[in-house]
C-alpha cells in the first residue's frame, strides 16, 4: 500500500545565492583558463586545497563537475567512452563518467553557464585518502594534459588518528608544496598559508552549523538540500566568499528554527543517509521521501567536508589530521561510533544506507554495519541499492517500494 501524496518542500531563498556563488567560481577558472593566468589546479574533494590556493593558483574540482554530470543526468550516456578505454563499468562512476565528457567533447557548463569546456589545468594533486580511483583518474589527464600529477598517499581503515599518521602526511604536504613552488614560480608564503586555513577553518565550522541545524524538530533542512548547499565548502574552502555566502544560509535556516518552519511539510520520521548520493534523482527522492513526511536530515556525505582540526598555527600538521579523521579513511569501529553520534545529536528514527555500485569506498552496508548498528541502538535501516551517477544501475520502482515499506515499518513501530 503506498502512502506517498503530494507534500511540500519548502526551498531556501539562499540557495539562490549558492547557486550565484558557483557560476562565479566557473566564471572565474574559465578566464584564468583563457588567459592562462592565474595557474589552475585541479584538486581532490577532500585533497589540500588549501596550499593551492595560499599558492595563488586557482582550484578545480573534478568530483564536483562530475556529480554535475550525473545531476544533470549526462553521466549515464557518457560512461560507455570511457569503458571503451579500458575503465571498467564497475569502477568510480565519477570517473568514467569525467572521462567520458571529455572523450566526447562536453560538459554540463556548456548549458548552465555559458562554458565551453571544462578549464585546462597547469598541475593536477590528488590525495588517496578517499580511495585509489583518484589516482588513477589525474593521472589519466596529466598524460592528456601533458602536466605533472602530485600526490599524497595516505593511510585507509584508520581507527585512532596517531601522531605516526600525522607525521607521516604532514611530511609529504610539505614536500608537496616544495613541488608546487616549481609550478607556480612562487615561494609559499607561511603568512598567506596561515591566512588561507583559518579561512577554510572558518568555512569549515559554518558548513557544521549550517547542517547542525537539522537537529531542531522540525529540521529545516533536507539532506538532499545539503548536497547542493555544499559547493561553496568543496569548491571555496579558503576563501571569504565562500564565509559570506554561509552567514547568509544559516541566517535564514536560523530564522526558520525560530518560527518553527520545517523543510519538510509535516515531518513525522527522521531518516540518516549514508552514502553518496544518487546525483541523477536528487529531487525524486526528495519528493519520495516528502510524501511519505519524512525528512532525510543528516547524512556522512554533507558532514565529509568539515575539517575540525584545521588549524592557522599549525598548518602542515592540522591539515594533514583533518585529511586522516575524515568518515571515509576510518575504519568500520570508528564509523559506527562517529554514526552512532549523529544518530542521538539529530533524533534519527531511521537509516538509509546507499549501497552505490560503483563506489565501494563511500558504501558502509556490505559488511555488517548496519546490523551491528542496529542492534546497539535499535534504529532500523534499508539498504537502497544504486549508484552515485550510473543510472543504469538505478532501480526506481524497487527504491519506492522498499522506502514506502520502509517507512510503514517505521509507522507501525510507533
Ligand atoms: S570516493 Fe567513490 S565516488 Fe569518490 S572518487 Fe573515489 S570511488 Fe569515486
Amino acid at each position: 500500500m503506498s502512502n506517498l501524496k503530494e507534500t511540500s518542500i519548502r526551498k531556501l531563498e539562499t540557495a539562490a545565492e549558492v547557486s550565484h556563488f558557483m557560476a562565479d567560481y566557473y566564471l572565474e577558472l574559465d578566464r584564468a583558463s583563457k588567459d592562462g593566468n592565474p595557474k589552475i589546479a585541479w584538486c581532490t574533494s577532500v585533497g589540500p586545497a588549501e596550499i593551492l590556493r595560499a599558492m595563488g593558483v586557482l582550484v578545480y574540482f573534478p568530483e564536483t563537475h562530475s556529480a554535475m554530470l550525473g545531476a544533470t543526468r549526462m553521466a549515464t550516456d557518457l560512461i560507455p567512452e570511457a569503458n571503451a578505454l579500458g575503465y571498467s563499468p564497475e569502477i568510480c562512476s565519477y570517473l568514467t563518467a569525467d572521462i567520458g565528457a571529455f572523450l566526447r567533447g562536453t560538459t554540463p557548463l556548456t548549458r548552465i553557464y555559458n562554458i565551453e569546456s571544462i578549464p585546462k589545468p597547469d598541475v593536477l594533486v590528488f590525495n588517496t585518502n578517499q580511495c585509489r580511483d583518484v589516482q588513477d583518474w589525474f593521472n589519466w589527464y596529466a598524460e592528456k594534459f601533458n602536466v605533472p600529477a602530485l600526490g599524497v598517499y595516505t593511510h585507509r581503515n584508520v581507527g585512532d588518528v596517531t601522531e605516526a599518521h600525522i607525521t607521516s602526511v604532514a611530511m609529504q604536504l610539505q614536500a608537496l608544496a616544495v613541488d608546487l613552488e616549481k609550478v607556480s614560480g612562487k615561494a609559499l608564503d607561511p603568512a598567506e598559508l596561515t591566512r588561507v586555513v583559518k579561512l577554510s577553518r572558518d568555512c569549515s565550522d559554518i558548513w557544521k552549523k549550517i547542517l547542525d541545524t537539522a537537529s531542531a524538530t522540525p529540521a529545516p533542512l533536507t539532506f538532499f538540500d545539503g548536497t547542493t548547499l555544499m559547493g561553496p565548502a568543496v569548491v571555496g574552502r579558503g576563501t571569504q566568499k565562500a564565509l559570506d555566502v554561509y552567514k547568509n544560509v544559516l541566517a535564514e535556516l536560523e530564522r526558520r528554527i525560530e518560527t518553527g518552519g520545517g523543510a519538510v511539510d509535516g515531518e513525522r520520521f527522521r531518516i540518516y543517509w549514508d552514502g553518496m548520493p544518487v546525483w541523477g534523482r536528487l529531487s525524486a527522492h526528495a519528493k519520495l521521501f516528502a510524501g511519505l513526511n519524512a525528512n532525510v536530515l543528516a547524512s556522512t556525505y554533507c558532514n565529509s567536508w568539515i575539517f575540525s582540526a584545521l588549524d592557522p598555527d599549525d598548518p602542515f600538521n592540522s591539515m594533514a589530521k583533518a585529511y586522516t579523521e575524515l568518515f571515509i579513511v576510518r575504519s568500520d569501529q570508528a564509523k559506527e561510533e562517529y554514526i552512532q553520534n549523529m544518530l542521538k545529536f539529530f533524533k534519527i528514527d531511521g537509516i538509509i544506507y546507499h549501497d552505490s555500485k560503483t563506489c565501494p569506498n563511500n558504501t558502509n552496508c556490505r559488511y555488517g554495519m548496519p546490523q551491528r548498528l542496529e542492534s546497539i541502538t535499535g534504529i532500523p535501516s534499508l539498504t537502497i541499492h544504486g549508484d552515485l551517477n550510473d543510472l543504469r544501475l538505478v532501480s526506481d520502482e524497487q527504491t519506492k517500494t522498499n522506502v514506502e515499506a520502509f517507512i510503514e515499518q517505521l509507522e507501525e513501530s510507533r
